[in-house]
């Protein structure tokens, strides 16, 4: 076995990923499983359903990689035509695999309870110039062709199909073939500092870098995620090292650090509220819900998380949160006066030690000279104090309510962070 960097390219197929009607989830999946075992993915590739292109993408990325991954076009219809495509580039013929045929069987049989037709059993015929990766989860056998010392491991599109194929025959064949580095990573998360100032602030760190550490900047939501990532065969030097310089890199941001682990922020809200056995509730206008979305796609947030009232309409408002009518008519839903009474009476109905109320003009219509589009109010606090804040965003009404829910979150941590202080 050599010791060196594997590397790897995926092609995936499909007309439906060129006109954009797919999105191409494969891809990054694939990158992630095989990062995780130490192969570099080089290159990724999109064609079409289309014999040239194909020929063409495994011609090009067999100069470029050891490892090529290709995902797509194994149905069982017209328009698929990977397979015997595979079957003459690698100068085989096709051949009946009577595992495959009995799989197929089983599942029309016992599963889908359908007749079978010609075309499912063409499934079942493989070229004879490669390793068969049976399928569980579906009919399309994945394949493993070996030439001119590269590998060619062709699997279904459907993603939960690949996945299957992947996991139980992929990625424990390659770690036998290859003797693979160790890849690892650290990243931490950062806000309230633009890319270019961490940069500046970060230029010694940075030359400081051995070659095999690199920092990558991450912004989004108007906060920088920072990923430190190192490759080497010596695992336990390796993490040694990379720990050493994340502290270091820690120590520098400790100003601008929101936390050290690469998780969402309403994980991090979501941790220290149980840290301190606290609990919070949102009450969201102009944010939809999106914010108790966030908060509820983590398991066990029933721990920390009482729930959300969306009140969207002045009514909602006075009869879910108590919002004074006369609030609402003088200062308008979007104002400091709306959003602190919202937080007053949702504090009063949940019962949450802390609390979110948001509302604002998310676009792209209902804007005023005043209070024009992307003017957001915020209030985050507990029973006993609370704070505003104005933000003006400058975006589409999805992104909008994005980085509504990205602030608020972020500034009921910061104040989480003070009140458990004191
Ligand atoms: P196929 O193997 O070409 O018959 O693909 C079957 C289905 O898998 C397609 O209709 C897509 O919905 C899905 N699919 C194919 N390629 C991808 C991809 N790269 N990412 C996500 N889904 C895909
Ligand atoms: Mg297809």
């Amino acid at each position: 076995m050599i010791q060196h960097v594997v590397s790897a390219s995926i092609i995936t197929i499909g007309d439906e990923l060129l006109i954009g009607q797919t999105i191409d989830t494969n891809s990054a999946w694939m990158a992630v499983e095989l990062n995780k075992i130490g192969i570099r993915v080089k290159r990724r590739v999109a064609v079409g359903d289309d014999a040239d292109a194909i020929k063409a993408a495994l011609d090009q990325e067999a100069v470029h990689s050891e490892i090529i991954l290709i995902t797509g076009g194994l149905g069982p219809t017209a328009d698929d035509i990977t397979k015997p495509l595979l079957c003459a580039y690698f100068g085989g013929k096709m051949i009946v695999n009577d595992d495959v045929l009995q799989h197929i069987h089983q599942i029309f049989t016992s599963v889908l309870k359908r007749p079978l037709l010609d075309r499912n059993l063409k499934q079942a015929e493989v070229p004879d110039v490669c390793t068969v990766l049976p399928n569980p989860r579906g009919t399309a056998p994945g394949m493993w062709f070996e030439k001119n010392e590269r590998i060619f491991i062709s699997m279904p599109g459907v993603p939960h199909e690949m996945k299957g194929i992947m996991e139980f025959q992929v990625l424990p064949k390659l770690r036998d073939q290859f003797q693979l580095p160790v890849i690892a990573h650290r990243t931490l998360l950062t806000a309230g500092i633009g890319e270019s100032f961490l940069a500046e602030r970060l230029i010694d760190f940075e030359s400081s870098l051995p070659v095999h550490i690199k920092l990558a900047y991450l912004p989004n939501y108007g906060m920088v995620r920072l990923r430190l990532s190192s490759l080497g065969f010596e695992k336990d030097v390796l993490i040694r090292e990379l720990e050493s310089y994340f502290q270091s890199l820690q120590e520098i941001l400790n100003d601008v650090l929101v936390v050290n682990e690469d998780i969402p922020l309403e994980e991090v809200v979501g941790r220290i509220l149980v840290r301190h056995q606290k609990t919070m509730a949102t009450a969201e206008s102009c944010s939809g819900g999106y914010i108790a979305h966030l908060i509820t796609s983590i398991s066990g947030s029933s721990e920390f998380y009482k729930g959300t009232v969306v009140a969207y309409s002045y009514d909602a408002k006075e009869t879910f949160l108590d919002v004074p009518h006369h609030t609402l008519e003088h200062s308008g839903a979007v104002s400091e006066q709306t959003v602190t009474a919202m937080l007053k009476g949702l504090l009063k109905h949940s019962g949450a030690d802390y609390g979110i109320a948001t509302s604002g003009i998310m676009g792209p219509g209902g804007g005023t000279s005043e209070k024009p589009v992307g003017t957001v109010w915020v209030a985050v606090g507990s029973g006993t104090a609370m704070e505003t804040h104005c933000i003006r965003f400058r975006h589409d009404r999805k992104r909008n309510i994005e980085l509504t829910a990205a602030n608020a979150l972020l500034y009921l941590l910061r104040f989480i962070e003070r009140d458990v202080k004191n």
